[in-house]
């Protein structure tokens, strides 16, 4: 092969049929997927939902009741955890307390054998990774959450695994901070070119961060594509609603969404764009988030819908708007028939 050939991408992780029972609880109800090399691949669905269970699965925590794990095209389904190229990022860190950030990076690596010279060289780089140089020699009760998830993940990389298995890795962290991390952590990914496998229940997260996601609702999987596929073309009403705002409408016996921002409040006297559905209705709340505000509405034909604006100029108190009559209007090509998707009948 030449240089100048793409390299073909083999799967990562693939999993098949994969079941996990506990007691008369079904956490993992036969999950499919397979998940390509490089890839930053997000589990994402509610508390409950199966996310850490098919974490665990993969990592070899937990055995399956039955299907197939594969990762790099070797199964590992009876694999023990330390002999799969996996690592695993927890919330909590699991950082060793008594020793310094240094220790914790180099950790694996000592276990593995790995000379102290080369240990040395590759902490250093980890700790560059993640920007934190010159502070190796620190315990972890000396840095901060965001420093302490930084040391959680170098300690992963540091091992070179062929998938990086995240739970929640920013959970603890407050917004701001988390969203920096966002997009550090993907960053540091890109840099890296590991396979990353994260899991969340924050939609924007996953959206944020991911080549690709799952989403998940009780231990299945609902629809896997990319940020816009399943946030423009929602498989199921689940979907739409878990991811962003739903505005699920029945018209013919057939459900459509209409995301929030496709749809136009017309002002009054306002023409509609040709070619736009135009509903009318009443404004029943109105919510203030800063940046934009949102307006619930009433359709006179029954169904509730919610439409965003942004608050470009100082709109004052919008709560006066609430008992208005108004009309919405929006494309027929921003709407979005629901199948039943992945679901099961
Ligand atoms: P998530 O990570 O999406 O919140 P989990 O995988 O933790 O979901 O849990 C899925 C389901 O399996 C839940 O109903 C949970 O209560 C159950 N479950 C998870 N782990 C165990 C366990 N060790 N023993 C019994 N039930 C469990
Ligand atoms: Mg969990």
């Amino acid at each position: 092969m030449t240089d100048a050939e793409p390299k073909p991408k083999k799967p990562a992780l693939r999993l098949e049929g994969v079941r996990k029972s506990y007691g008369s609880v079904l956490a993992v109800a036969g999950v499919d997927l397979v998940v390509d090399e490089g890839e930053f691949f997000t589990l994402l669905g509610p508390s409950g939902s199966g996310k850490t269970t098919l974490l665990r699965l993969i990592a070899g925590f937990e055995r399956p009741d039955g299907g197939r794990i594969q990762l790099a095209g070797r199964d590992v389904t009876n694999v023990p955890p330390h002999l799969r190229h996996t690592n695993t990022v927890f919330q909590d860190y699991a950082l060793f307390p008594h020793m310094t950030v240094a220790d914790n990076i180099g950790y694996g690596l000592r276990v593995k054998g790995v000379s102290r010279q080369v240990r040395a060289k590759r902490v250093e780089r980890a700790l560059a990774m993640v920007r934190l140089v010159g502070l190796g020699h620190r315990r972890p009760n000396q840095l901060s959450g965001g420093q302490r998830q930084r040391v959680a993940l170098a300690r992963a990389v540091v091992n070179e695994p062929e998938v990086l298995l995240l739970d929640e890795p920013l959970g603890a962290l407050d917004l701001k901070l988390r969203q920096e991390m966002q997009i550090e952590l993907k960053q540091i990914q890109k840099e890296v070119g590991i396979t990353f496998v994260y899991v969340t229940h924050d939609q924007e997260e996953a959206l944020t961060m991911s080549d690709r996601l799952a989403v998940m609702a009780n231990g299945e999987i609902e629809q896997i594509g990319s940020p816009v596929e399943v946030y423009e073309r929602p498989a199921t009403e689940f979907v739409a609603g878990f991811i962003g705002i739903s505005n699920v409408l029945l018209r013919d016996g057939v459900r459509f969404v209409v995301r929030p921002e496709k749809i136009r409040m017309l002002a009054e006297g306002e023409q509609p764009a040709a070619g736009m559905t135009v509903e009318p209705g009443q404004v029943e709340e109105v919510i203030y988030v800063g940046m934009s505000t949102r307006y619930v509405v009433r359709l006179d034909r029954g169904e509730q819908l919610v439409t965003v604006r942004q608050n470009m100029d100082a709109i004052g108190d919008a709560r006066r708007f609430e008992g208005r009559p108004v009309r919405l209007a929006w494309t027929p090509d921003h709407t979005y028939v629901l199948g039943n998707g992945g679901r099961k009948a």
